[in-house]
């Protein structure tokens, strides 16, 4: 009872009065003027100079040689696993602790999820659990990395940035170039994080962001392919627009294709969103630094921080029960989503849902330890802004 009741103290003393959404979006720039130009010339849908504009923008500032929008980062996932080879009855690595779309990507192109356990240290898929499973399952042979168990290739790895919190990639590609399997970062979660001043997203041979409405930034719903390859970019694009031949009149489609294109009017929003991202991350590091000072002295939880070496987006603030306070994890989420403050569990592990329950998995101690102490904590950046009594 005492910790509910410290943990309430602290959320007033960083929020303020309730209520605190969980994470919600925030226009203070441009996005009326861009959206309204949309509006007034007519160009809302497919096509338009805030569609080119928007991928100039996020290669300059992610650092991405090529970015391609589309409709939300779900498909992107999806499109970029396809260009990089991964085929019906492949194998990709995916964490089991990550949001349902990671390994909904995997299914849509015809491939299986293999759930791999996560380091208590970056929330992400473990390296060395990786490792072990990799030793054990792995064989090499016909160029390729195949699953000994199954039979089936292991194609390519989907690591994932929990919360904004970049994992060890560089230890990640190492192994990748050592079993000759692609990576492809599910960077949904970190636009506005790096690792050793490199953005997330731009390690892997593609990586993929979302900007859904509760995100750092947000376009309404949308997504967008990284990559350094110009060939993958191409094919991405032409993937995610119906495989057109470009023609003054002509119809002609060379493949079944998507209609997976980010519309004019929403890539007009993320052009004024993207123009704010640095200040939103400088807005959440603060919220980070309130709420590590308002918990310091609750004892049985830990706010979550960012490795040296690293700069997270903080994008979900994050606060891990001690392993002998879990138990009241239900209770802490209920008192204070009674309060009104937007409190969350993490998602339940990939495997245990029922349509995943028979892809091959690692052992998941860590996943799961960690996915019975993580509470999410109200993130939005405007937080900072207002109420603050601090
Ligand atoms: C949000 C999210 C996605 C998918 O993004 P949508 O744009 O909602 O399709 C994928 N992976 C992770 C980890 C996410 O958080």
């Amino acid at each position: 009872m005492d910790l509910i009741k410290a943990i309430d103290r602290a959320l007033r003393t960083t929020l303020g009065p309730a209520p605190a959404a969980l994470h919600e979006p925030r226009f203070v720039g441009r996005e009326w003027d861009y959206v309204k130009e949309c509006i007034d010339t007519g160009w809302v849908s497919s096509v338009g100079s805030y569609v080119d504009r928007l991928e100039r923008e996020l290669a300059a500032y992610t650092g991405a040689w090529h970015a391609v929008v589309v409709a939300n980062g779900t498909v992107g996932l999806q499109v970029a696993l396809e260009v990089c080879g991964v085929a019906q009855g492949d194998e990709v690595l995916v964490p089991a602790l990550s949001f349902i779309a990671t390994a909904n990507a995997v299914r849509h192109c015809g491939a299986i999820p293999h759930f791999l356990d996560s380091d208590a240290d970056t929330l992400g898929l473990s390296i060395p659990a990786l490792k072990v499973r990799l030793q054990e399952v792995g064989v090499r042979k016909d160029g390729g990395l195949f699953n000994r168990e199954t039979g089936r290739r292991i194609a390519a790895i989907v690591p994932m940035h929990t919360f904004g919190h970049p994992i060890d990639m560089p230890a990640l590609m190492e192994i990748s170039a050592s079993y000759g399997v692609e990576i492809v970062e599910d960077g949904a979660e970190s636009l506005g994080s790096m690792l050793n001043g490199r953005h997330c997203g731009t390690f892997g041979r593609l990586g993929v962001l979302s900007f859904n409405g509760n995100k750092i930034i947000t376009t309404g719903g949308g997504g967008a392919i990284l990559t350094n390859d110009p060939e993958l970019a191409r094919r991405a694009k032409y993937l995610t627009t119906t495989a057109k031949r470009p023609h003054r009149w002509a119809f002609v489609h060379d493949e079944v294709a998507y209609n997976f294109r980010m519309p004019n009017l929403n890539a007009a929003l993320g052009c004024a969103q993207l123009e704010k991202i640095e200040a939103f991350v400088a807005d959440k590091r603060i919220l980070t630094e309130r709420y590590a000072k308002a918990f310091s002295d609750v004892s049985g939880v830990t706010l979550f921080r960012e490795r040296k070496g690293v700069r997270s987006n903080y994008w979900l603030q994050t606060l891990l029960l001690d392993r002998d306070k879990a138990h009241l994890r239900d209770s802490i989420l209920a008192a204070t989503n009674d309060a009104g403050y937007a409190t969350r569990p993490v998602w339940d592990l990939l495997p245990d849902q029922v349509f995943y329950r028979d892809s091959p998995c690692g052992t998941l101690d860590v996943a799961r330890d960690l996915a019975s102490r993580i509470i999410n904590l109200p993130s939005s950046s405007q937080l900072v802004e207002c109420k603050t009594p601090v």
